[in-house]
């Protein structure tokens, strides 16, 4: 009995299936042609959809009808000079795709009915750069070409960094002896963090709390998207009062599957343990689909927080003494934010007295302040985002140089005028093997 009705619900749902006719998205590929990117989706039947564009973030917003949320993984994993990520949710009968976008690009949609050889598609087209194609592009009388669209130059924009300074308000965060708290550590540490990235041309800071107060968790990612931000770094002090004799600092990227060390583990247990009860909002998704689209769109994010929070390491380990000296990763819910590039910097151990010393003292916070932007803008000034001063100052460089025969890295550095740490700097070279033909930036002085 138990099974025939277990057979009766199955042929249910089959015909509740058949009877909506649900198309479903079988293929994505994605190519880029003269700065275009294309994305064809290949569907099992012709689709009705809507597209139509959001700013604060840019946004391409895709509703297909009556389809399935059982979508191609290579969807998620698309990323081009204009698309920087894809989520999408379940929207009435059907799903909603949201393109996050680098810029202000303009696209075009128009569907491709199947004929036996080929699927059904609908094609998605994002134009590219827009500033940058107008100045490649050749002059052409604007009479003889009036099919094209006049191209609007996108203005370059600063690169972002929401500064975190933990804790606040009713939460102190961890105690040191006489009085010292970690609210009031970060929170002078993270004012000097935002004076550093405020004086760079390109780089804008913002504090997540310029004051004494509380805020919970998963509003502090929320600010960050609030201000669209392109970096997120969250600043911490830890304490080990069962061992005093623990010191130093460390950095943490968010990781979805567990925590690399005992310390990684043990810190996200205590970070989180103030508020636990605010997590990414995705919308309307349903539990399982919600958990696949947090774990694809955080892929990249984590890839970017690794790369910058080993400079960020790199750059702490000059001038302060390290907990570790490798990236940990932890499940920091302060970090969860599924599109922005996010790290977690413990400064020290308010347990520690010379850790106390070192983060109380004005010139070590300083120094310490300079040593994490340094990390963050390393990283930018080598991977910038589209749209934004420092991707066009890069793109603007033509300072290269072509290594010849019996060149050493030093005397191209005394060559340009420039240092041996600069260029390797610029080329991220980790030591001075150069080879014949290799292109070289030249860093301005
Ligand atoms: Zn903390």
């Amino acid at each position: 009995m138990q099974k025939l009705i277990a057979m009766a619900a199955l042929l249910l749902t089959l015909a509740a299936g058949w009877a909506r006719a649900e198309v479903r998205v079988t293929d994505v590929r994605s190519t880029t042609e003269n700065g275009t990117t294309r994305l064809v989706l290949e569907l099992s039947e012709a689709v009705q959809y809507r597209k139509f564009h959001l700013t604060g973030p840019n946004r391409l917003v895709v509703d297909l009808s009556a389809t399935s949320t059982g979508l191609p993984a290579t969807l998620f994993a698309l990323s081009s000079a204009q698309v920087r990520g894809v989520r999408a949710a379940r929207r009435g009968d059907g799903v909603r795709l949201v393109f996050d976008l680098a810029g202000d690009f303009p696209s075009k949609a128009f569907t491709l009915a199947g004929d036996g050889a080929a699927p059904n598609r609908l094609v998605l087209d994002i134009a590219g750069n827009p500033a940058v194609e107008s100045k490649a592009a050749p002059v052409v009388a604007k009479a003889a070409a009036p099919a094209v669209q006049p191209q609007v130059s996108v203005p370059a924009r600063d690169i972002v960094i929401m500064i975190d300074p933990g804790h606040g308000g009713k939460d102190p965060g961890a105690l040191a002896k006489g009085g010292i708290r970690e609210k009031d550590v970060v929170l002078a540490i993270a004012r000097k963090l935002k004076a550093e990235f405020d004086r760079l041309p390109g780089f804008q800071g913002k504090l997540t709390r310029s004051g004494d107060s509380f805020i919970a968790l998963g509003k502090r990612t929320q600010l960050a998207r609030a201000a669209d931000a392109d970096f997120f770094v969250s600043l911490h002090a830890d304490s080990f009062p069962k061992d005093r004799s623990v010191y130093g600092g460390g950095v943490y990227a968010l990781s979805l599957r567990g925590a690399t060390s005992e310390t990684a583990r043990w810190l996200a247990k205590r970070e989180n343990a103030v508020d636990l009860s605010h997590g990414v909002d995705l919308g309307d998704v349903d539990d399982d689909l919600r958990k696949v689209l947090l774990n694809m769109s955080v892929d990249s994010a984590i890839r970017i927080s690794k790369q910058a929070g080993a400079k960020v390491i790199n750059e702490m380990s000059g001038v302060a003494r390290m907990h570790r000296r490798r990236l940990e990763q932890a499940n920091f819910v302060v970090l969860r934010s599924p599109d922005i590039p996010s790290l977690l910097v413990e400064l020290g151990f308010l347990s520690n007295a010379q850790d106390v010393k070192r983060l109380t003292n004005p010139a070590d916070q300083d120094k310490v302040a300079a040593a994490i932007r340094r990390g963050i803008v390393s990283y930018f000034e080598s991977s910038p985002p589209a749209n934004t001063v420092v991707d066009q100052k890069k793109r603007a460089k033509p300072d290269a140089y072509v290594v010849v025969r019996g060149d050493t890295l030093s005397a191209i550095a005394k060559k340009n005028g420039t240092t041996l740490a600069a260029i390797r700097r610029a080329n991220g070279l980790s030591s001075n093997a150069i080879r014949i033909g290799q292109k070289l930036d030249i860093p301005r002085s």
